[in-house]
């Protein structure tokens, strides 16, 4: 499970998140929704330590990974916890592969850097994650022999080799032609039946609504609403409905 408490950040004196709380409890499935701007990929890049907090703490599992500490007035500095950071996956809008590795490598270099098993075990849990994204007859390729959904899938794969508690995607569709986009939350969807834990910052109304526990929806730099789907489907909040009506 992760917490997330008054989270704050802003660049150059201008406030991208003002005082963000979420949390996502274990099995559950939140997607993080909203118009451009909103601060969605910021929250999932604070979330995982990709980028720094102005203030705020997140806990993982019920201790800290994030958290300032106020020494006197104006003195803080950040404590990051940093052996919670393999327990986060993330996946990244542009796939981020290392361009000189074969598939195979590209899934076994951090849990060989972090010693997570021997290389025969780690072999077979990469062919087997690769079988489960459909990607086992590319593992000997090279990301750019592969189509953007086909290297999506392999991200997806190489995350979750470091067998992570909660997995972050950051707009995982987003830079992908459109018939490669349902390749990809097909894969997306049936990690989420398994029970892994997953925040989802998608443009994919259908699909949030279709695979989330929770939907969080936020508007300039605050969270407006988080609710399950059913809930948000009714209405209530004209922001979130006028949104929706928007992107359908
Ligand atoms: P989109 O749906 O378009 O991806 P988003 O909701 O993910 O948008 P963010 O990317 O989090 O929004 O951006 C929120 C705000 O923060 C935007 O106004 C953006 O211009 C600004 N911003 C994001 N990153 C930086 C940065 N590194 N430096 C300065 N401003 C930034």
């Amino acid at each position: 499970a992760l917490k997330a408490s008054r989270l704050h950040k802003s660049y150059n004196d201008v406030e991208v998140l003002g005082s963000v709380n979420m949390s996502v409890n274990s099995g559950e499935v939140v997607s993080i929704i909203g118009p451009s701007g909103s601060g969605k990929t910021t929250l999932i890049r604070l979330l995982n330590g990709l980028e720094q907090l102005d203030n705020g703490e997140i806990d993982i599992n019920g201790s800290p990974f994030l958290k300032l500490l106020r020494h006197g007035a104006d003195k803080s500095r950040f404590i990051e916890h940093s052996e919670h950071r393999t327990k986060i996956g993330m996946v990244f809008q542009s796939f981020n592969l290392f361009p000189h590795l074969k598939v195979i490598d590209n899934l076994l270099l951090a849990p060989r850097y972090h010693k997570m098993g021997s290389r025969t075990d780690l072999e077979l849990q990469a062919y087997q994650l690769l079988d489960k994204v459909g990607m086992l007859e590319h593992a000997w390729k090279y990301p750019h022999q592969l189509s953007g959904g086909q290297q999506q899938r392999v991200a997806i794969a190489r995350a979750l080799m470091m067998r992570p508690q909660i997995m972050l995607f950051d707009e995982p569709t987003s830079a992908l032609d459109p018939e490669k986009v349902n390749e990809v939350l097909q894969v997306i969807e049936d990690l989420a039946r398994e029970g892994i834990t997953m925040v989802i910052v998608t443009h994919e109304m259908n699909f949030a609504f279709k695979v989330s526990d929770r939907i969080v929806f936020m508007e300039q730099g605050r969270v407006v609403c988080d609710d399950a789907p059913q809930v948000l489907r009714e209405g209530r909040n004209p922001r979130v409905e006028a949104f929706l009506k928007d992107v359908s």
